[in-house]
């Protein structure tokens, strides 16, 4: 296959590129705008592949991506690219609206056009991929799961704007017969993430000696699924899934926050033990909550288990010390970032 894939420079864009050059044959077309999240650092181990093309485009940017798709003549398209941040879209909407929502829909209109172009043989084959959040759902009590058919419910900026991009999808498919597929999944982990998220944020911020900050209680639950799981659930639904459908995707693996940083102070109190003996679990700090902080989410992965054999395969602990090894040996990677235009602040407080 030649996939077309947006947002390959970002988190998990970058961990579907290289497990697709390393367990398929396929041809990867990476189209990415380079906002402060894509980082081409992350591809350096199959950029000489032969495989893999580089385009910096906007998906908002009509013609160029028109051009793009036309020119390369995808069998799919995968759509990662998006403003991904919570706190982010709290302290700026506007770019989430503008990407998340108008940009969707210009891809959308692209590969559409590009789509009705194709013979009836290439058309049967063509997938758009749309790769959304569980966090559409909105938030759960302490014993519900999230169904395909949950209605959906946005609590922030940014989970409106994917559930705004999931409804452009749909109606792409039902109305113009896009044949589209969306896919919601729940809080990733794992190399290449940006450091302002949960797991990165306090395995950076641990080592360097800084405080580990805590939203709220730390109560919240949020169910992790491990990068590489991610992308092997999202080849099974680009190569097997039904269109028209949603699948949710999940770690089964639901953990409070604050679970989640002891975990991580646990492990590096192993790994590099600090000097002064004291365990890393002593540079927690609460800070005030995040503006309307979702409680809990979990998923319930049956559709794709069932209908596509899919489960995930790593475990927390083991992908969390895969990740925290990662951080350990690729220093350069977020000191690049850290010399850029973040490190580590606080973000996404109204006031
Ligand atoms: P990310 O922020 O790490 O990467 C996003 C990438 O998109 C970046 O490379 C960025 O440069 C690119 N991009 C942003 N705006 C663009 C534009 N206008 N045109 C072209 N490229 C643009 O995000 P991620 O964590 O890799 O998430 C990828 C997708 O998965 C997103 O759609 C996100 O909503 C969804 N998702 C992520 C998670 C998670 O835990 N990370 C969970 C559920 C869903």
């Amino acid at each position: 296959m030649k996939i077309i894939v947006t947002g390959g420079a970002g988190f998990i864009g970058s961990n579907f590129i290289i497990n697709q050059i390393k367990n398929t044959d396929n041809i990867i077309i990476n189209l990415d705008k380079l906002t402060y999240a894509g980082n081409l650092n992350s591809l350096t181990e199959i950029e000489n592949t032969g495989r893999y093309t580089f385009y910096q485009a906007d998906i908002c940017d009509r013609n160029v991506i028109t051009n793009i798709i036309l020119e390369n003549k995808p069998d799919a398209i995968v759509n990662f690219a998006a403003e991904s941040h919570v706190d982010r879209s709290i302290d700026g909407p506007m770019e989430f609206i503008q990407t998340n929502i108008v940009g969707s829909a210009i891809l959308l209109e692209s590969a559409l056009y590009y789509y009705k172009s194709l013979t009836n043989d290439k058309k049967l084959k063509f997938r758009f991929l749309h790769v959304s959040t569980d966090e559409v759902y909105g938030s759960l009590g302490e014993d519900e799961y999230f169904e395909e058919t949950t209605p959906y419910d946005p609590s922030s900026p940014y989970s409106a704007s994917k559930a705004a991009s999931d409804h452009l999808v749909r109606a792409w498919n039902r109305t113009f017969e896009l044949p589209a597929i969306i896919t919601n999944c729940s809080n990733n982990y794992g190399p290449n993430q940006f450091p302002e998220k949960l797991i990165p944020l306090m395995i950076i911020n641990a080592i360097e000696g800084k405080p580990l900050p805590i939203y709220g209680s730390g109560k919240n639950v949020r169910d992790w699924l491990y990068v590489e799981d991610h992308c092997d659930a999202l080849y099974t639904v680009l190569t097997k899934g039904e269109l028209g459908e949603t699948y949710n995707i999940g770690g089964n693996c639901e953990k409070r926050n604050i679970e989640v940083v002891n975990e991580i102070c646990k492990s590096l109190d192993i790994i590099i033990p600090k000097q002064d003996g004291l365990s890393y679990s002593n540079q927690i700090t609460y800070v005030e909550d995040r503006p309307g902080h979702d409680f809990r989410y979990a998923i319930n992965i049956s559709k794709i288990y069932k209908e596509l054999n899919w489960q995930p395969k790593i475990d927390f602990s083991k992908g969390i010390n895969k990740t925290i090894m990662w951080y350990l040996d690729n220093k350069e990677w977020w000191n690049s970032i850290q010399n850029g235009t973040y490190n580590q602040e606080r973000l996404g407080l109204t006031i």
